[in-house]
């Protein structure tokens, strides 16, 4: 197998949805609250990320700050901090003037 992720198990854990400004803080689905990552976890499940591609459509990249739509660009992303939503409030702001 690869290498292991010793950081932070909870922020490439299905079951974890991380803060788009605090990744290492979020809702864990299976403790029902907000919790701060842990290194390990006997509940971890790890995120198909391409099944998720496939049913929504995107990923956003919390590394990067942008949103990702390709199998291509989800290699590339290999090792960063994704999520298929986010825990906060202003991602509903689609009418936000700020373009890039
Ligand atoms: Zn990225």
């Amino acid at each position: 197998m690869s290498s292991s992720k010793e950081s932070s198990c909870c922020i490439f854990c299905s079951k974890y949805l991380s803060n788009e400004t605090f990744q290492w803080i979020g809702y864990c689905n299976v403790e029902g609250k907000i919790i701060v990552s842990k290194t390990s976890c006997d509940k971890f499940s790890e995120v198909d990320w391409k099944k998720v591609l496939n049913e929504k459509g995107w990923i956003h990249c919390l590394t990067c700050k942008k949103a990702f739509y390709s199998e291509t660009e989800l290699m590339s992303h290999a090792g960063h901090i994704l999520a298929s939503e986010v825990c906060s409030d202003d991602v509903a702001a689609e009418d936000s003037p700020c373009g890039d």
